[in-house]
């Protein structure tokens, strides 16, 4: 795919598959494109050229099609976006039951279930605001997968966090990895990078640079752009 802002080619040729169960960790130079490849993904931000497939069917441009097919992608940010006048389970049963049409009941169970996978049912009744960061940003994971999503996209989840709450979401994604989801991941965390990854994809100035195992990027860079990354931040 191809996308332009005006002049600026932002995503130059970007060919990228995200195999079913796997994760594939995305890193990069600030505005090397990462965001806009998430956002591109999900047709938030339109494409100039490309096909976009989910589960292998292709992305429509829009209308009722496009809105099906978002509801099987999933979207963590860096910020969390939970609806501040709504309780935290209310937060994720508000989707399952407006799009998905499912009764309050049974969207209550599914998601008291869901704010336990990532640890959080105790703070189920509380508003956001009443919520460390790291809590709300495993809210706004139970959110997306309230949803049943194919897949999932993060874009930096943990970058607004303090410190000490980073390992927690970080827990919750590896959790998720292991139990089989399909993940595209945006991070600055080359920790999960290397233990949590199947792959690496490196983008600077747009493109992909490299594409490869873990284990292959961190030892073997071998484009000067990404030697020149990771010397900045290992
Ligand atoms: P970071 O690590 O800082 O989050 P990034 O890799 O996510 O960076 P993007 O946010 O995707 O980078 O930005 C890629 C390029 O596109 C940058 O040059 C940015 O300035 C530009 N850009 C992003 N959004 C817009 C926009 N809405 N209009 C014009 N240019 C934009
Ligand atoms: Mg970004």
């Amino acid at each position: 795919m191809n996308k332009f802002f005006g002049d600026l080619h932002v995503l130059k040729d970007i060919n990228l598959e995200v195999p079913k169960g796997q994760v594939v960790v995305v890193l990069g130079p600030s505005g090397s494109g990462k965001s806009t490849l998430c956002r591109a993904i999900n047709r938030l931000e339109p494409i100039n050229s490309g096909e976009i497939e989910v589960d292998g069917q292709p992305l429509p441009a829009e209308g009722k099609a496009l809105a099906a097919l978002r509801a099987e992608v999933g979207m963590v940010f860096q910020s969390f976006n939970l609806f501040a006048h709504k309780t935290i389970v209310e937060n994720v049963m508000l989707a399952p039951v407006k799009v998905r049409k499912i009764g309050q009941d049974e969207a209550r169970k599914t998601a008291m279930q869901l704010l336990d996978r990532v640890g959080i049912a105790n703070q189920a009744q509380k508003y956001p605001a009443q919520l460390s960061g790291g809590q709300q940003q495993r809210a706004a994971i139970a959110r997306a997968l309230a949803m049943k999503p194919k897949v999932m996209l993060f874009d930096e989840p943990t970058s607004a966090l303090d410190p000490e709450m980073v390992q927690e979401v970080l827990d919750t994604m590896t959790g998720l990895a292991k139990e089989g989801m399909t993940m595209l991941v945006v991070t600055h965390e080359m920790g999960f990078a290397r233990r949590a990854a199947n792959r690496v994809v490196f983008m600077s100035d747009g493109e992909i640079v490299e594409d490869a195992s873990p284990d292959e990027f961190f030892t073997k860079p071998k484009s000067d752009r990404a030697k020149d990354f990771l010397g900045k931040i290992l």
